[in-house]
């Protein structure tokens, strides 16, 4: 088979997957399911078949709160990521819903911890999401395969093949996934009318914005972020900016000892980069 056919055929195994059949591709409307605009993703293929997207959070770049918040509201607002408050504004943690958010050093990397650690270190918020693992056990144990990878590996969500049993959430190591207990539509505070909205009884959880990808932008929070805060890139592309600093920077990652293999890298002791 040439290279084209085989490419043609990936291509269309992506579309198919993703649900821009024949039938949507000549709307040119934004899929239901994922947001993705099918004549934006004809132009931007290469988004979709690049090899191994990926993520640096160099955490130096991070000064303030509003420098974290920036980048929770990008993600959030754009993908109408629902906000549960209880009556004091306070988040209400048992319908929270979060594509991406932070965590404490302990809770961010489990065992790596010490007690002469430096304080500041300890305490700083570190910004999480779904990794994008390369061995995902979210995608090994989901009986309707509403969650996949795709060959540029993103974990993506189907919510609508999701049936709600929430196995992904129990083999999921990082807390990545959320489950919509209520009808989220009410709580979402501006809607993004771009990108779909879900229902109650589904999971959700970042898909590396493989929407924006597919027409030449950048994720979100990437955008958000202070300048050089999160770098996002082809970590098979050894030109890129994310496998230069993979290769010849200090990186951690959030419980490799697992074997999932993780698609977000941390610079977490100063960097070298603009
Ligand atoms: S972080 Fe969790 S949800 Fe994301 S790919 Fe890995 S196992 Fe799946
Ligand atoms: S990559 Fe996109 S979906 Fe994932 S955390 Fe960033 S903005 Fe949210």
């Amino acid at each position: 088979m040439s290279m084209d056919r085989r490419q043609f055929l990936k291509i269309a195994g992506i579309s198919s997957i993703l649900g821009f059949g024949a039938s949507v591709v000549s709307t040119a409307q934004p899929s239901l399911l994922t947001g993705l605009d099918p004549a934006q993703v004809d132009k931007n293929k290469e988004a979709l078949l690049a090899k191994r997207w990926a993520m640096v959070v160099d955490m130096s770049k991070f000064k303030t709160d509003d420098d974290y918040k920036k980048v929770i509201d990008a993600c959030h607002l754009t993908h109408n990521v629902p906000d549960f408050r209880n009556a004091d504004g306070s988040v209400d943690k048992k319908f929270e819903i979060k594509w991406i958010w932070t965590a404490a050093y302990e809770r961010a990397f489990p065992g790596q911890d010490n007690k002469y650690m430096n304080e500041h270190l300890k305490e700083m918020p570190f910004l999480v999401a779904c990794n994008h693992c390369d061995n995902p056990p979210c995608v090994r144990v989901c009986p309707t395969k509403a969650t996949f990878k795709l060959p540029n590996g993103i974990t993506m969500q189907d919510e609508h093949r999701c049936i709600g049993c929430r196995f992904c959430m129990a083999a999921c190591p990082y807390g990545s996934r959320s489950f919509n207990w209520r009808d989220p539509r009410p709580a979402i505070k501006s809607e993004n009318k771009e990108y779909p909205t879900r229902a109650k009884g589904v999971v959700e959880k970042c898909t590396f914005c493989t929407e924006r990808l597919a027409v030449g932008k950048l994720p979100a929070c990437v955008e958000a972020a202070p300048k050089g805060g999160l770098i996002f890139g082809d970590l098979e592309d050894p030109n890129s900016e994310v496998r230069k600093i993979v290769t010849n920077q200090y990186t951690i990652r959030r419980k490799s000892d697992l074997g999932t293999g993780p698609g977000i890298y941390y610079i977490v002791g100063g960097s070298d980069h603009a």
